[in-house]
């Protein structure tokens, strides 16, 4: 099994000037691929430290990963660090010495020795061309040790020399003839905690497909990743995971695909039903809509709703009588079912959903902090409303009363 780890070389990272991302696009990349990632860490622009964290990361990992340190100025230690330890000179990359060369010429700028240094490479390593920038990549795939893959830091030119040069080379390197398939399985009404400890024993167990599981307010995917030499078979070992963890969670699991939220299923599932949807809002105060209309091509599914926060606009704009918001109070199933009908019926739609609740932090007409009732008032049926009671605090509940609309629309 590979163990990579990842080095983010920069004083400003430690100095919290600027935050890392590159550090989590590659670990996420790697994840892809099926690379584990053991270790991960940040030094500054210092040679010794920096040489030090490449010993102690040689001797426990297979693939190192550094990012940043590769640029002209006296603080990019990477490439000249690296090469030291692995006692190998640096050697010029014609082509990108070219690529300068140029373009100091068309710039008319002044060129200096220093620029030369974007250039080199670590002997016997393959230099990895940098589209966006100039200083070349390194991947050194080493006989007696840990191989080193070395990337830009600024963004724009990792995001591209790692998507686009070293991903490839990466799967070639340590792959050679099989290659990854993955699926991703959505969940919404089950903690990441929860799920997990239902497949223990599958992660415990995990070689093929591995299982991979990330959360993400309020929903958690499971992201399960074949090896094989072909499509087939690969679909095959993705199917036979699958239906063991439908058994034990099925009920949960609403969707594939990374991009594939609730909300885009809710949306691809009025499109097929032919349904549309329109909403009032009072806890929630037009989030759940703003969601909507995070989906390309809403409109289709989508005519509109109102916000109505106090008692007076629900009175005003969706008629709900003075006399059950006093009596039954604006936090109840009456007040819900009211909403949902009323604007179901003033927008002519097939769906009328309406949110209601205590997002806190106070507690309302004495419902604590959390309850919040949804309505659904669906064609000619009667229209129902449910009640929950959330945990935790004031943006959580509004945005898992939105989710828990969104799921009960699903089914
Ligand atoms: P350059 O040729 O621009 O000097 P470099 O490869 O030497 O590139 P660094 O000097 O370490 O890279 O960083 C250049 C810039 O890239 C930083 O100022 C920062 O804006 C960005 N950067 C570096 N590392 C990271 C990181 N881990 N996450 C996000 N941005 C980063
Ligand atoms: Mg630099």
């Amino acid at each position: 099994e590979m163990k990579a780890e990842i080095i983010a070389v920069g004083t400003e990272l430690l100095l919290g000037q600027i935050v890392n991302t590159n550090g989590p696009f590659v670990a996420k990349g790697l994840a892809d691929l099926g690379i584990d990632v053991y270790f991960e860490e940040t030094v500054g622009d210092n040679d010794e430290r920096l040489r030090q964290t490449v010993e102690f990361a040689a001797a426990r990992s297979d693939l190192i990963i550094l990012i940043g340190g590769l640029g002209p100025t006296k603080d990019d230690l990477t490439k000249q660090t690296v090469a030291q330890y692995l006692k190998k000179p640096l050697v010029e990359d014609a082509a990108a010495m070219s690529k300068i060369r140029r373009y100091y010429r068309e710039t008319k700028k002044q060129m200096t020795e220093n620029n030369r240094l974007q250039a080199l490479y670590i002997k016997d390593s393959l230099p990895l061309k940098n589209t966006t920038g100039f200083a070349v990549g390194n991947f050194y795939q080493n006989p007696q040790g840990a191989d080193f893959l070395l990337l830009p830091g600024p963004p724009s030119e990792l995001k591209p020399m790692f998507e686009h040069v070293a991903e490839p080379l990466l799967s070639k390197t340590y792959f050679k003839d099989h290659h990854l398939f993955s699926r991703v399985l959505r969940f919404f009404g089950i903690g990441e905690s929860l799920l997990v400890t239902k497949i223990a024993d599958l992660i415990d167990n995990q070689t093929n497909p591995t299982i991979a599981p990330y959360a993400k307010t309020s929903e958690v995917t499971l992201r399960l990743t074949a090896s094989s030499q072909n499509a087939a078979e690969a679909e095959k070992l993705l199917d036979g995971m699958e239906t063991i963890i439908r058994k034990r969670a099925g009920k949960y699991l609403y969707g594939y695909g990374d991009d594939n939220s609730l909300v885009n299923v809710v949306v691809k599932l009025l499109e097929k039903k032919n349904l549309n949807l329109a909403a009032a809002e009072s806890l929630t105060a037009g989030a759940f809509q703003a969601v909507l209309a995070e989906v390309p091509g809403v409109s289709n599914v989508f005519s509109g709703g109102v916000v109505t926060y106090s008692n007076e606009a629900k009175e005003l704009l969706l008629d709900i009588p003075n006399r059950v918001l006093e009596e039954k109070g604006a936090v109840s199933g009456e007040t819900a079912k009211l909403m949902a009908t009323s604007i179901r019926n003033k927008l002519k739609t097939d769906i009328g959903i309406a949110f209601t609740g205590v997002a806190g932090p106070g507690e309302l007409e004495g419902n604590p902090v959390g309850t919040v009732w949804i309505g659904i008032a669906y064609k000619d049926q009667p229209v129902e409303a449910r009640v929950f009671h959330f945990s935790n605090a004031r943006p959580f509940i509004r945005e898992r009363s939105v989710l828990t609309g969104l799921d009960w629309l699903r089914c």
